[in-house]
């Protein structure tokens, strides 16, 4: 990188992490866009001066609020909910809702500013939001969860709309939390309106959408193998996660005649060198989204290995899809990936991998799919369901499905074009670049704000 790009990103850099201390997984999802940006823009007159990266990373706003309710023993709770609604410079802000113990403002500001470079890249016009609250649903009845979310919306649901803000579910938030929250959300505006996505069927929601991370990220896999002259057909694969983008990455994959050997949850992960079958992956699905269980217990019903506390990354594999959670490839773990014969990643989650990780992958110039290529099939088909429900219809499961897929072909094309390195294409760099174009532009144009 020439000297006086290296410093603009480091001066801006630099001034990110001084206005924004601590948030270290925010610092790295801008950091992880501007390495590829702030050259662009370099090379882009028209976006010099526009300070379109410095307003980007500033949120239109965040709303920030008390979640208080009761659980099953007459205890009062008190948590903290966030919006982060981060441009809507082309569209309604979207993007998910996240339940989990750990939660933080660097969490949902890092995702919110990811959700807007996704969702432009989607082709759709929607801009960039996430948020949630710091609850874990985990070890709760389903009736605490209910009352949680009922509370949750009795906020949020002054600062959203089906033309404003629409939520969707993330980890944590299911098909049950969604329709809880579109429940009270209806109950208190008396309207029946799209404002959120990923909702029951017998209520507006769309076909496909349960399916389409998962999904959509095998195939933006099967666009990257098949333009070297590969499939997935007899491909080792790696999943981390067992929610659900795992699941249906995982069903995808099989139906396509990869060999999945491995799925983790958040205590540790199964190897089944047989391979997961559709039946064992059914049996997967009831233990999560059912009983609510751990992967431990794949382990003792079909007698395979169970790694306590580790990551599968070590698993030797021709194909890895991690689909549980921000960073869980670090550096060491992506050289064991790529050592290990790797040649392809498609990530599942948003930010798995970390910046040395990124960096390992890069430069072993293995294929690459960053979360907000691969894992765009799920707001694609958000997008989708908002549109079934402006026109009051329901599309027939084919019908989405072909959408989603010309969807990721064309999210992959994009990749291809803005990413083209000689032979080798940087699939992050073509993401970055064309997600930022449609989003830079529509705020050239909206004015100075
Ligand atoms: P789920 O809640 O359905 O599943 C999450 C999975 O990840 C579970 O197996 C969970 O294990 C595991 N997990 C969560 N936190 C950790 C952790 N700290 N360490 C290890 N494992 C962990 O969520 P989703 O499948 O919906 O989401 C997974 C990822 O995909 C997230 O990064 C999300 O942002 C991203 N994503 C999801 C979309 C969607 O449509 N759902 C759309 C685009 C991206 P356990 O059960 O033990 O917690």
């Amino acid at each position: 990188m020439a000297k006086t790009v290296q410093s603009r990103l480091d001066r801006f850099m630099n001034g990110l992490i001084r206005r924004n201390p601590g948030e270290s997984e925010f610092h790295q999802a801008v950091y992880e866009v501007a390495d590829d940006i702030i050259p662009f823009v370099h090379q882009n007159p028209i976006y010099q001066g526009e300070m379109i990266l410095e307003r980007l990373t500033e949120p239109d706003r965040i709303i920030i609020f008390r979640v208080g309710w009761e659980d099953d023993h007459g205890n009062i709770r008190a948590n903290r909910g966030y919006r982060v609604q981060n441009s809507n410079a082309i569209g309604p802000y979207k993007g998910g809702l996240r339940f989990h113990r750990d939660l933080t403002l660097s969490v949902m500001k890092f995702l919110a500013f990811e959700q807007t470079f996704k969702n432009s890249l989607t082709g759709l016009p929607m801009g960039g939001a996430k948020g949630g609250a710091d609850f874990n649903p985990k070890d709760k009845s389903a009736r605490e969860v209910m009352r949680f979310c009922q509370s949750f919306i009795t906020e949020l649901y002054r600062h959203i709309g089906q033309f404003s803000d629409v939520p969707a579910g993330d980890i944590g938030v299911g098909a049950r939390e969604i329709s809880y929250m579109f429940g009270q959300y209806k109950r208190i505006t008396n309207e029946f309106t799209g404002v959120m996505t990923g909702k029951g069927l017998a209520f507006g929601g769309s076909l496909v959408r349960t399916e389409a991370t998962g999904y959509g990220c095998v195939y933006m896999m099967e666009n990257m193998l098949n333009r070297k002259g590969e499939g997935l057909k007899d491909k080792t694969i790696l999943i981390s996660g067992s929610g659900n983008v795992a699941q249906y990455t995982a069903e995808k994959a099989i139906e396509m005649g990869g060999k999945v050997v491995t799925l983790s949850d958040s205590a540790g992960f199964i190897h089944d060198p047989a391979g997961i079958d559709s039946e064992k992956l059914e049996y997967v699905k009831e233990l999560k989204n059912v009983r609510r269980g751990r992967i431990l217990e794949y382990a003792e019903k079909y007698g395979v290995e169970y790694f306590p506390g580790k990551r599968p990354w070590a698993v030797p594999c021709d194909l890895a899809f991690p689909c549980a959670t921000q960073n869980e490839i670090r550096g060491p773990d992506a050289e064991a990936i790529v050592q290990n014969g790797c040649m392809a990643v498609a990530e599942g989650a948003n930010m798995p991998t970390d910046k040395d990780g990124c960096t390992v992958f890069l430069d072993a110039r293995i294929l690459y799919a960053p979360s907000k290529a691969a894992n765009a099939g799920g707001v694609a088909v958000s997008g989708l369901e908002m549109a079934q429900n402006s026109m009051r219809l329901s599309w027939d499961r084919s019908e989405v499905d072909n959408r989603l897929r010309r969807i990721i072909d064309d999210i992959h094309d994009k990749c291809v074009e803005y990413g083209s390195e000689g032979d080798y294409i940087n699939y992050r760099k073509g993401a970055n670049i064309a997600g930022f174009i449609k989003v830079a532009d529509a705020m050239v144009g909206l004015g100075i704000m």
